[in-house]
């Protein structure tokens, strides 16, 4: 891999257009989105999508998802999408939603980790939507952490990860959304959820029938196909040993009581920080997923950054955003799930 000073520059008009300068030589950059920071490269040259791998570690049968900025762009890239994707598109787009549809001959297998289809947003985020169209190209972008550690919410994160790596990071402040896009597989009349996210299924389903695929909320078996392959990777760990705790706040508070010792964090609701007798990082309001979403991969970062070595995080609900939240953290404890009874004792 090339050794880069890298640039973190803020997205003004003339940094956009270096960095869409750039994409079009063929090079790898980092620009904000409104649900993570990704690594942008020209979707359709298999040279730059093999340095996105390359500079995230990335393994090769994890496909990127395609972004594009109008609607023009699409025809191009996927081969007769149902019309239900084009009722999505109408409701959700420009926003955090990728749709999995049938791939045209124009993206190279690299990008779509040789499946016959391909995962196309269109962002919101509008410094996103301008490095799209200054390069005049479908850009390719993953996250832009290194492959298993959170996803980036800030130019900063993802200067950690990429220092060296890249040649440049856009730095648009924090991201809106914080977790990643809706990943969903679309059908005539249907759609299939691979990934929870920003468009939450209780609004996919004011457009059709939702049906969740099992890798979202459990373990996928080694060796098993699965229909989305990032489902099958631990993804977003931080280098503590992560775990949910299921059950009251007396029983948690009674639980950690017992952890205590060097090295143990808890992640938890607001106003319960100070009732615990180890480091506790509130992630938002109970009922404020939106929040919990948006703090979710910092506060994982913290804790690495704190020499954290056990995170225990109180389960989050999951409706609405909350399910792309619990969705993430089963990925980082890679599912491990603690019940406790009333007591604080957990179930064996
Ligand atoms: P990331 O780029 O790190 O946000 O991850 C992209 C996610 O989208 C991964 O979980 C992939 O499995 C999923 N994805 C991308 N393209 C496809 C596709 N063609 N079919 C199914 N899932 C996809
Ligand atoms: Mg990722």
């Amino acid at each position: 891999m090339e050794k880069w000073k890298t640039e973190l520059v803020p997205a003004d008009e003339a940094n956009i257009a270096r960095a869409a300068a750039l994409l079009r030589q063929g090079e790898v950059v980092g620009f904000p989105t409104e649900t993570v920071y990704g690594l942008a490269g020209d979707a359709l040259n298999p040279e730059a999508v093999e340095k996105i791998f390359r500079a995230k570690g990335r393994p090769q049968d994890n496909p990127l998802i395609v972004h594009i900025a109008s609607m023009e762009m699409l025809p191009d890239l996927v081969n007769n999408p149902p019309e239900l994707a084009f009722k999505l598109a109408e409701a959700f787009w420009p926003g955090p939603m990728t749709m999995v549809l049938p791939k045209s001959a124009r993206i190279p297998d690299v990008t779509s980790a040789g499946l016959s289809t391909v995962g196309i947003r269109f962002p919101s985020n509008p410094v996103a939507q301008a490095l799209i169209r200054e390069s005049g190209l479908p850009i390719a972008a993953p996250s832009g952490n290194l492959s298993g550690r959170p996803s980036p919410t800030a130019a900063q994160h993802m200067m950690e990860d990429m220092d060296g790596r890249i040649p440049m990071i856009l730095d648009g402040g924090p991201c809106a959304v914080g977790v990643e896009s809706t990943v969903i597989g679309v059908g005539e009349d249907r759609v299939r959820l691979f990934r929870p996210g920003g468009i939450t299924v209780e609004m996919l389903e004011e457009i059709c029938p939702v049906e969740i695929d099992p890798g979202v909320l459990h373990v996928v078996e080694a060796g098993r196909k699965v229909a989305s392959p990032g489902m099958k990777y631990r993804h977003y760990a931080p280098k503590a040993d992560v775990k949910i705790v299921e059950g009251s706040f007396d029983a948690f508070r009674a639980f950690i009581g017992r952890q205590a010792g060097e090295g143990v964090f808890a992640i938890v609701f607001d106003g319960e920080e100070t009732a615990l007798p180890v480091p506790a990082l509130s992630f938002g309001a109970e009922d404020d997923p939106a929040a919990q979403a948006h703090l979710l991969f910092d506060l994982l970062r913290e804790c690495d950054e704190r020499g954290a070595k056990e995170v225990y995080v109180r389960s989050p609900r999951t409706t609405g955003i909350g399910l792309a939240v619990y969705n993430r953290l089963l990925r980082a404890a890679a599912f491990q799930i603690v019940h406790l009874d009333e007591s604080g004792v957990a179930a064996q």
